[in-house]
């Protein structure tokens, strides 16, 4: 808990902060559920009882669909993101829940003969509509609407598919709580009839799920704690409620209603009441999220052992035929039972607490950005080959790589064999090629963990060559940076690499080592270099060898040169949202944004009198009286150490912290004589944004007199990296 408001806080992720008192209805929600299947009032007053729990308790599922929606398909909806991982993954989890609901609730099911002499159609009906236990039908409905919804919006506009929900919406309001309109009508009632046969009632993915999931996705996160915005919608709420409640029992004394879960008036109830919820400010909790769930999920078990209780106890008077005896059981049990599984969860799943000391928080949606940017500079054809050499530019290489192959890249790059198996190890899709030298004794590990090889020149071709099994290469050219690679002009080199019988080509490469400067003579040398490469492949064509996929671009290949043809373009550090200094030329202005930011925790705050000095070699004194912070970070880190005596600067607050003395292998020291309540357990910010300045990767790099690339790569293992 102390983890999500950390990162709630920390990346101002106001969805997150406004969905909390969502959190605290959902719990509400829940007990209403209860209350519909245990009919807290009934024996008290019958239209009280159907007040509480077919009027106001029937906002508790159109509730939890909305949040739902809200929460997982906005972007999607609304086209800000055409990723359907994160959905996909959000199903597979509610499959997994359904699952083991379905489990759980197997034997009492069969003890109550749910099960009997069970058709494949009903069975169908079961698992797709009704639910296997009668509270279950939820989950299924969850994902048919999802699946529906998500369909819809592939093929149409979001106002034509708001006219469909708002239709099926309707369709299935005349087969709920308005039956009594059509079924004198033969014809639309056997219609309906037969659809009966597919779903026991019309409140399904089809007909319900859809309009509350989409009404999600319409709701505004704007504007917080505007109390006269608040006051507004809750007053439409009320209205809309006092409507629907009228309307409800309207129907019940008519005699229309086949069942009461859907109203015409309920859509504008949820629809306020979210909004108002959404307006309202508190912490978020998602424990409270995961008893609300837990709860609905275990009531009806809870339901059987009241009873069962009851029996044991000779106490049939107070736990089932008093009603609220019964309901407050059945909500004490549930809200126990609940508890216990989110802490015995939570007991098996304790992670190590991520952000404890120093850390580095990534930002998701800047690392998609960045690739989105980078992929409309290529031309067509031509795909990202993300390089994560050094643990990805420090930012985490398994991370990074998994981020990415959750938005479909599936080629990577590292700098050597070790790189590559750890990726492996950890289940990374897709190809990875290895830039650098890796030593003939680790062959074999090539093939077993299906790395490419780069051929780093003629020489260590015959090597590969004479291992004895096929590898998988991609051949390096040396057109003038004269590092590794055959030199372009040995044709006959190429000619024999490419008959080697051992090598499977799959890739050519070369290096472009002054594209990053718009200098005349760096601006031919690059001329150059590309004359060399694609001179050699047009010979190589014209002995008659198959041109294997091509490769040429870095970062500065892309960001000065996009136009160049090719297969793939080798990114690192402009995926990672920075170029290597500020000052670098960049033609194509890419909007990138930095993805990586480092941020440690205050130890302790401490006074420093004048004269007194601080750290190690006495390399700091106080000249006058000073309140001085110990940060739990240091070169063991991979701050630089160039950066001691005032060199570097943190931000604490928003304020800036200068460094004084010596940075120390695990902690820093900084003046924050200049900033009021700064507290041990606070964070400070060493590279990103905080509070309206930010210092980015460039101004540590220039303080330390280096490049950002340098920078990067020396972060250390010893930092936790999380996703935001
Ligand atoms: C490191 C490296 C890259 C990536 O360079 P950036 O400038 O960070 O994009 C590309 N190709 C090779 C061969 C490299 O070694």
């Amino acid at each position: 808990m102390i983890i999500t408001s950390e990162i709630a806080e920390t990346a101002n992720d106001t969805a997150k902060q406004n969905g909390s008192s969502l959190d605290w209805f959902k719990l509400a929600a829940a007990l209403l559920v209860v209350a519909i299947h245990t009919s807290p009032l009934l024996s008290f007053n019958e239209e009280a009882d159907f007040f509480l729990t077919r009027v106001l308790a029937r906002l508790a599922v159109p509730f939890f669909l909305t949040v739902t929606g809200h929460f997982v398909l906005t972007d999607y909806i609304r086209g800000n993101s055409s990723q359907f991982t994160p959905i996909k993954k959000y199903i597979k989890k509610i499959l997994l829940l359904y699952g083991a609901a379905i489990v759980l609730y197997l034997p009492i099911g069969i003890y109550a003969g749910h099960y009997q002499n069970l058709s494949p159609l009903e069975l169908l009906r079961m698992l797709l509509f009704d639910g296997t236990f009668y509270h279950l039908w939820y989950f299924p409905a969850l994902i048919v609407g999802i699946l529906l919804l998500c369909l819809l919006k592939r093929f149409l506009t979001g106002k034509i598919v708001f006219i469909i929900v708002i239709i099926l919406y309707l369709i299935g309001l005349l087969g709920d709580s308005y039956w009594g309109l059509i079924s004198e009508s033969p014809k639309i009632a056997y219609i309906y009839q037969r659809g009966f046969q597919f779903f026991t009632y019309t409140r399904n993915g089809i007909f319900m799920a859809p309009l509350f999931l989409f009404m999600g996705t319409e709701l505004q996160q704007k504007p917080l704690q505007n109390k006269k915005y608040s006051m507004l919608r809750g007053i439409w709420f009320m209205l809309a409620f006092s409507l629907m409640t009228v309307e409800a029992f309207l129907l019940r004394f008519f005699k229309v209603q086949r069942h009461d879960s859907m109203y015409l008036s309920l859509p504008f109830c949820i629809f306020f009441l979210c909004q108002l919820l959404l307006s309202c400010q508190c912490k978020p909790s998602k424990k409270i999220r995961k008893i609300s769930s837990c709860i609905y999920l275990l009531h009806p078990a809870m339901i059987v052992v009241v009873r069962g209780a009851a029996k044991l106890l000779h106490a049939e008077n107070i736990l089932i035929k008093n009603s609220i005896g019964r309901y407050t059981a059945v909500c004490l049990l549930s809200v126990c039972a609940a508890l216990l599984l989110v802490k015995g969860s939570a007991y098996f799943n304790t992670k190590p607490y991520k952000v404890d000391r120093a850390w580095i928080e990534l930002d998701r949606k800047a690392l998609r950005h960045n690739a989105a940017v980078l992929q409309s500079l290529l031309p067509k054809g031509c795909c990202l080959m993300p390089v994560i050499k050094s643990n990805a530019y420090g930012h985490g290489a398994v991370l990074i790589a998994k981020e990415l192959n959750a938005i479909g890249i599936r080629q990577f790059c590292v700098a050597c064999i070790s790189e590559g198996i750890q990726l492996r190890k950890k289940g990374v899709k897709g190809k990875i090629l290895i830039l650098g030298y890796t030593h003939p004794n680790q062959f074999f590990l090539l093939r077993r963990y299906r790395l490419t090889q780069t051929v780093v020149d003629y020489s260590y071709a015959k090597q590969l060559n004479a291992w004895g099994k096929k590898l998988s290469v991609h051949i390096a050219v040396d057109t003038g940076m004269h590092r590794l690679g055959e030199r372009s002009d040995h044709i006959t080199q190429f000619d024999t690499m490419f008959q080697m019988k051992k090598l499977h080509i799959e890739g050519i490469f070369t290096h472009l080592c002054a594209a990053d400067t718009d200098t005349r003579e760096s601006r031919e040398f690059t001329e150059m270099q590309l004359q060399k490469f694609f001179q050699l492949l047009s010979e190589l064509q014209a002995r008659g060898h198959l041109c294997p996929p091509v490769h040429l671009q870095s970062s500065y290949g892309v960001l000065n040169y996009a136009e160049l043809p090719g297969n793939y373009a080798r990114v690192g550090i402009a995926l990672y949202g920075v170029r290597s200094a500020k000052s670098d030329y960049d033609k194509s202005a890419a909007p990138l944004q930095p993805v990586l930011s480092l941020k440690a925790r205050i130890a302790t705050v401490k006074e420093l009198y004048p004269g007194e000095s601080a750290g190690y070699g006495l390399a700091f004194t106080a000249n006058r009286f000073m309140k001085i912070a110990v940060l739990t970070i240091g070169y063991g880190d991979g701050v630089p150490r160039t950066l001691s005596c005032g060199k570097g600067t943190v931000l604490i607050r928003g304020q800036r912290a200068p460094v004084i003395g010596q940075i120390c292998m695990d902690q820093t020291t900084v003046d924050v004589t200049d900033i009021s309540n700064v507290l041990p357990g606070d964070a400070a910010v060493l590279i990103g944004p905080s509070g309206s300045d930010c210092l980015t990767a460039y101004d540590m790099a220039e303080a330390a007199n280096t490049i950002t690339n340098e920078i990067f790569s020396q972060l250390g293992s010893r930092l936790n990296r999380i996703v935001i």
